[in-house]
């Protein structure tokens, strides 16, 4: 259970480096434009669909009323098959329109790539259907429909180059063994034979189309790579920064033997809740608390392990902090402070006693004391501020409270200081 009342230590920083040094190395090794470390790939794969699934999702839908737009052909050029044409491609359209609002919403998002291929390619299919259902010479503007489907498969899937490249030979494979596989025409007159002759060009040129907009997703999906990790860089370098800040500001305030708060946290802090119980006019008290005869400890049991024994004292001294206000610090030596606002003086006593038996009962041997053991004496002192005047008498009046304590033989609390308020 962590203690407000004692700076907290948290420690994110290793694994965030490990984080900067693997993209760092990518970007010096100039491999930040090819595929990435499990990890890292696979926020960037998610990355990536996540902004086909926000962003291209509109030319998505346009390519979509595109296609749609086309069952005019179907209806001009059907004949007799034009009502039967026109409705499978709207049927095929709104079976994708639903699928293109529900998909981004499940989980088959994850597939998002995949089924985007799926979805081009049915639409090849039933192109490749429409040309079995008319004659030539007008099922030739369905064979030409092929280049305007291949630059759609290009923008759509353009930030992602093996989809593409998998998505485009699929196509014309699928194209050049339907081809083949059509019945001759009978008697070709002079505008097949010349479609027959333009075939190997046609598939030449649709082959070229594919290599350049291979090439071109291949630098689309390489800038978007180094932007990805330039960018996941630059938000770790602030997630550094910020932790490197926070732990700088933990660190001036926390007091590195102890773990406790330091002396000048301690004084900010009586400096607000001195203004704050001004204002509400509600009891400020202060403990002081001073080992006793530790002097004397250093010298028989050397200073390493003084040091040990303040640390047992400063933890069990801790334990007793337990409201969010209160404040526990090392005020200097073997001399803590805690702060207690809105305390009473009779509460601020009775916890000042329960410290000092605990301390006591720790029993951390101490030859060299009267009583044997590491003891504590402590002073408590409980204003209700005055705004006109620092916190500095309530201090004094906490440290002749202490002396008092010392004085009446230590190992014992004193709440009565110079004639202070309460
Ligand atoms: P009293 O009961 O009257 O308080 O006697 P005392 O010996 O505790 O008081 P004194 O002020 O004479 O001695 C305080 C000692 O605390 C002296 C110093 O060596 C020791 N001390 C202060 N800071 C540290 C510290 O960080 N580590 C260790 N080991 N000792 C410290
Ligand atoms: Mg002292
Ligand atoms: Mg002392």
């Amino acid at each position: 259970m962590p203690k407000p009342s004692i700076p907290q230590e948290s420690n994110t920083l290793g694994p965030l480096e490990t984080q900067i040094n693997t993209l760092s190395g990518l970007v010096e090794k100039g491999r930040a434009r090819s595929r990435f470390p499990a990890r890292f790939e696979a926020e960037f794969v998610n990355h990536r669909l996540n902004q086909v699934l926000n962003q291209d999702l509109r030319i998505i839908a346009a390519g979509l009323i595109v296609f749609l737009v086309f069952g005019w052909a179907d209806f001009y050029f059907g004949g007799s098959r034009s009502a039967f044409m026109v409705s499978a491609r709207m049927l095929l359209t709104g079976g994708l329109f639903i699928a293109l609002f529900f998909i981004p919403r499940s989980r088959l998002r994850h597939q998002g790539y995949p089924l985007l291929v799926v979805g081009i390619y049915t639409c090849m299919l039933l192109l490749c259907w429409n040309i079995t259902q008319i004659k030539v010479p007008l099922a030739y503007f369905y064979h030409s429909g092929m280049i305007p489907m291949q630059v759609f498969a290009l923008l759509a899937l353009r930030s992602n180059y093996r989809a593409m490249l998998a998505c485009s030979f699929l196509m014309l494979f699928t194209y050049v063994i339907f081809v083949v596989m059509l019945p001759p025409v009978d008697s070709p007159d002079e505008i097949d034979r010349m479609a027959y002759a333009i075939l190997p060009f046609y598939l030449l040129f649709w082959l070229i189309i594919i290599a350049m907009g291979g090439y071109l997703s291949f630098i689309i999906e390489s800038g978007s790579r180094t932007d990805f990790v330039k960018n996941r860089l630059l938000a770790l370098e602030a997630e550094r920064l910020q932790y490197l800040g926070r732990k700088l500001q933990q660190l001036s305030v926390t007091d590195s033997l102890t773990g406790l708060f330091n002396r000048r946290y301690v004084e900010e802090r009586l400096t607000d809740e001195w203004r704050r119980c001004s204002r509400s006019q509600e009891p400020l008290s202060v403990l002081m608390l001073d080992v006793d005869s530790f002097k004397l400890y250093n010298d028989f049991y050397g200073h390493q392990q003084g040091d040990v024994c303040l640390k047992s004292v400063a933890t069990r001294m801790a334990d007793f902090c337990r409201r969010p206000g209160d404040v526990c610090a090392r005020f200097g030596g073997e001399e803590f402070l805690i702060l207690l606002p809105e305390t009473h003086k009779d509460k601020a006593c009775e916890l000042a006693q329960d410290i000092c038996n605990a301390v006591a009962a720790m029993a951390l041997p101490h030859s060299q004391s009267e009583h044997g053991v590491v003891t504590v004496s402590m002073g408590v002192a409980t204003y209700v501020p005055d705004p006109a005047t620092g916190y500095e008498s309530l201090l004094r009046e906490a440290d002749v409270a202490l002396y008092r304590a010392k004085d009446r033989g230590r190992n014992q609390v004193c709440c009565e200081g110079a004639g202070g308020q309460i």
